[in-house]
This record gives C-alpha cells, structure tokens and sequence, in this order.
C-alpha cells in the first residue's frame, strides 16, 4: 500500500533520513520504534507530505506522494494521521469534529455524514458523548475522536505517532484498544510508539530507527526475543 523507496529527507544541513526503504502491506500493522531523535515523526510527516523529501519517492497505491505535481490534497485523504495532541476543534462537539471533513471534503450530505460519525463514535466507544464538547472529554476519550475523525474519511492507511504519550497512564489502555479493534478489522497501519506490549500483540513487523536510519526490521517475537543487531539488543536493553 505504502512504499519508501530510498528516501532522503535534510533539514538544512541535517541530515535525518538516511536512504528508507520500507514497504507497508495491505492490512499490515508496521510499529515503529527507536530513541528521541531517530526520525520516526519525520517519517510518518513525509508520508502524509507535511515534510518534503530530497531523494527518492514515496508511494500510495503505486501514486507518488512525493512528485511535485502530486495532488496533496487527494492523497491526504487517503492516509489518516493521528498525532500525541489531540487538535479537535474545541468549539464544535465530538459529532461535528467527525461530521467536518467529510461534509467539507468530500461534500458528503448532513445526513449520511451524521450517521457515519455517529457509526465511528459507536466503534470508539463515544456515542455517547457525541454532543460534548473537547474539553468536556477526557485525553483518552478526546483521543478516540481524533481517531474516529480520522477514519471518516475512510482512509487506506492510518499513521499514529504517539498517540498515548500524552495520556494519564489509565487512559492509555483505551486508546491501543481502539486501535488493536482497527487493526482486527484490517486497517493498514503505521505506529509510532513507545508501548512494545502493543507492539508485540499487535505488530506484525517492528521496525527500529536510530539516526535516521532503519537499523531492523523483524517480525515482534524475533525483534523482541532474537534482535538481529547490536542497536536493537541495546535498545531492548534500556526499556527494563
Ligand atoms: P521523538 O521520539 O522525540 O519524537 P523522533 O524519532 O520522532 O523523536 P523526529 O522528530 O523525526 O524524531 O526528529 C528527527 C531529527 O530531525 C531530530 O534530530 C530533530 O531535531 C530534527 N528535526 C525534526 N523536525 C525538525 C524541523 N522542523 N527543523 C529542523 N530539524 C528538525
Ligand atoms: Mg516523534
């Protein structure tokens, strides 16, 4: 679904994609793991072209998202991004928040953009709490509506990059179910995280960054038992 084929990517002089080559698979869940500074977000950024590249091309469904003609737009809509902070719009509730794109976008009718948000509410466990407002919702719930507004544009890939980390950690455990439920259902997915229990059950391959580089790529239980490399022995060693 999504192909990295030798990607560059500087900012000014630094250098903080070095050569990524990565493919994601139809309903494959991709974790992507690594220390501060490795380059995950900046990964994930390229892919939904909030960040240019230097070299090489990215690709959805064979359609370069790099190229300069790429129509933006369009793509963007077929790749849903979920970040640490939650961005709802905090003046409209948790129904309006999902009903927007789509209404906007997609110029689906009132109707059927309610009936599908109230569906995506239902899935996150919200429904209801569909007329609350943001900060009537705790982060948990509030990130479980970014989710649900990122799935309203039925996207064919969805990127997480730290979804959690910002959350008491009680909450955290809604939010990965969410996602574990999205990735049962066989949604293509891109996971940045620092939770290697829903790397491992969830995962279907781990891959590691360190400066900018992909040091390993490897099914969870080899990643997680049998690292291949001496970055990712070391890297398993400091998370205890
Ligand atoms: P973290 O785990 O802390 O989120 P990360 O792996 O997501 O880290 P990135 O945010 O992708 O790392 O950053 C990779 C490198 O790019 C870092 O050296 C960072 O300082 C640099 N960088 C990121 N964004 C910018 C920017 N807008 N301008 C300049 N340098 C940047
Ligand atoms: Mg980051």
């Amino acid at each position: 679904v999504l192909q990295f084929d030798d990607i560059d990517k500087y900012f000014g002089e630094t250098h903080v994609l070095k050569d990524i080559t990565l493919n994601i698979d139809t309903s494959e869940v991709c974790v992507i793991v690594g220390p501060s500074g490795s380059g995950k977000s900046t990964l994930l950024r390229c892919a939904n072209r909030l960040e240019e590249i230097q070299n090489g091309e990215i690709r959805l469904d064979g359609q370069s998202i790099s190229a300069v003609d790429a129509d933006v737009n369009r793509l963007r809509q077929r790749i849903g991004m979920v970040f640490q902070s939650f961005n709802l719009f905090p003046h409209k509730t948790a129904l309006e928040n999902v009903t927007l794109a789509p209404r906007k976008v997609k110029n689906l009718p009132d109707k059927e953009a309610t009936q599908r948000a109230e569906n995506l509410l239902d899935e996150v466990g919200l429904l209801e709490q569909s007329s609350s407002y943001p900060n009537q919702l705790s982060g948990g719930q509030k990130q479980r509506v970014a989710i649900a507004r990122a799935l309203a544009m039925e996207p064919k890939i969805m990127l997480f990059d730290e979804v959690t980390s910002a959350l008491d950690p009680e909450l955290v455990g809604e939010v990965l179910g969410v996602m574990r439920d999205l990735a049962g259902d066989g949604m293509t997915m891109m996971v940045v995280t620092h939770e290697m229990g829903f790397a491992r059950e969830v995962g279907d391959r781990v891959v590691l960054m360190a400066d900018g580089r992909i040091v390993e790529s490897a099914s969870p239980t080899s990643f997680f038992e049998n690292p291949s490399t001496t970055r990712g022995k070391q890297f398993l060693s400091k998370l205890l």
